[in-house]
């Protein structure tokens, strides 16, 4: 029998009478014939209640205790989810993700999926029941229970597709699918129905809600994933290989325009130019892992250079604090941040080697009077910096100058 797994999250699962109807999704998608493995988040927002819970009891949590804590979230919504399909007559059970054989290495709070061990999951789909998974959460070698990150449930799920050969990996969300830009500030944007994984990645890192090493999971695996509603029946978006027939350089296009607003700049001023220095830099950030973004280094007449750089503004804190230190041990001068900035990203395949996107990205946002604060591309991605409060108008800019508001 064909397998899917299906993805829940909070929101699709957020009270008793939400829990019913997912089970009756999933006990239909059983009845067409298809066995099911499912995954869910938390209750709506529990994650993060247990959080502040954990945080006013101690500021910083030890990450140990907070992941076991933590993965609670996920076993109440699980086994509320298993009962349901029992009271409508299906045969389920609940699986922990230490049960479902989720092996992760020992990085509390952002721990990543060494192996999926699959024996249980095959006796119980032997046994023909249904199966929920608790998502988010896998155990070390040593049994400790660790979670994957803000959102790890997609992870989860398409790490099990994967181990478990599963014919594709169904995410149900509070939204329809991937659009073109964010339907929250682009109302003519359009939902895809389908997109390419690397452009996938581009979009979910930049603001649309998958976590992204679901979607590297899936390119690596080579598991379609069809994002969809949990509340409507409407066409969702399939993310997968897309076999592309046009012309080989008409293939070239923009798919859908990305904004961040967690961005923050860092700048250094009249750091020593010589060999070694961005390095010294960069290395005590690499080692708390701190994820740089766009990075600009001016050389300047008198043999010093200004270096800034990106990070989350999550991290804005510790990165300072990281810097403070480097800038006196490596004489540089100034340090400045400013974290009212945000990003907006041009996404699409094979833009690098296409001249033009980038300078009618710079036109469109120059008239509208949107100022550049810095630039980064990539094979698929041109990316600017601007003023956090123009990033909407320049998201709506960028969606109607680049046509995406018209049928491709
Ligand atoms: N419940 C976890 C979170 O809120 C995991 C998830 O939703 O996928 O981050
Ligand atoms: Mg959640």
């Amino acid at each position: 029998m064909s397998l899917i797994v299906q993805k829940y999250g909070g929101s699709s699962v957020a009270d008793a009478s939400k829990i019913l109807s997912v089970a009756g999704r999933i006990g239909a998608t059983k009845d067409s014939g298809k066995d099911v493995v499912a995954v869910v988040s938390a209750m709506g927002d529990t994650t993060d209640e247990l959080i502040e819970l954990a945080q006013t009891i101690s500021p910083q949590p030890d990450p140990r205790e907070l992941d076991l804590l933590l993965s609670t979230g996920e076993l109440v919504s699980c086994t509320l989810l298993t009962m349901a399909l029992r009271t409508l007559g299906y045969q389920a059970i609940s699986l922990s993700g230490v049960q479902a054989g989720i092996r992760t290495d020992t990085t509390h709070g952002k721990a990543r999926i060494h192996r999926v061990e699959t024996e249980r999951v095959r006796q119980e789909l032997e046994l023909g029941r249904l199966i929920v998974v608790a998502g988010f959460q896998g155990a070390t070698e040593d049994l400790d229970v660790t979670t994957l990150g803000r959102g790890g449930s997609d992870t989860t799920a398409v790490a099990l597709a994967a181990a478990l050969g599963a014919e594709r990996c169904e995410i149900y969300t509070d939204v329809e699918g991937i659009y073109t830009a964010d339907p929250r500030i682009v109302p003519e944007a359009r939902k895809m129905a389908d997109i390419g994984y690397q452009e996938m990645l581009e979009l979910a890192s930049y603001g649309a809600k998958m976590h992204p090493r679901s979607i590297e999971l899936g390119a690596a695996f080579q598991i379609p994933i069809y994002v969809a509603s949990s509340f409507k029946e409407t066409q969702g978006t399939l993310i997968h290989q897309k076999a592309d027939e046009r012309p080989m350089e008409d293939r070239i296009k923009v798919t859908g325009i990305a904004y961040d607003t967690n961005v923050a700049k860092i700048t250094v001023r009249s750091v020593p130019d010589r060999p070694g220095i961005a390095a010294a830099l960069f290395e005590p950030l690499a080692q708390t892992g701190t994820s740089v973004d766009t990075i600009v280094q001016n050389t300047s007449v008198d043999r010093t250079t200004d270096i800034s750089f990106t990070v989350s503004r999550t991290d804005l804190p510790m990165a300072l604090a990281q810097m403070e230190t480097v800038v006196q041990e490596i004489g540089a001068g100034d340090l400045v941040s400013d974290d009212t900035l945000a990003s907006v990203s041009v996404v699409g395949s094979g833009m690098q080697n296409t001249p033009g996107y980038a300078s009618r990205m710079f036109r469109i946002l120059a008239d509208g009077a949107i100022n550049i604060d810095m630039i980064t591309t990539s094979e698929i991605r041109i990316s600017c910096v601007v003023k956090e409060e123009q990033v909407a108008e320049a998201v709506r800019l960028l969606h109607r100058g680049f046509q995406l508001d018209e049928e491709p």
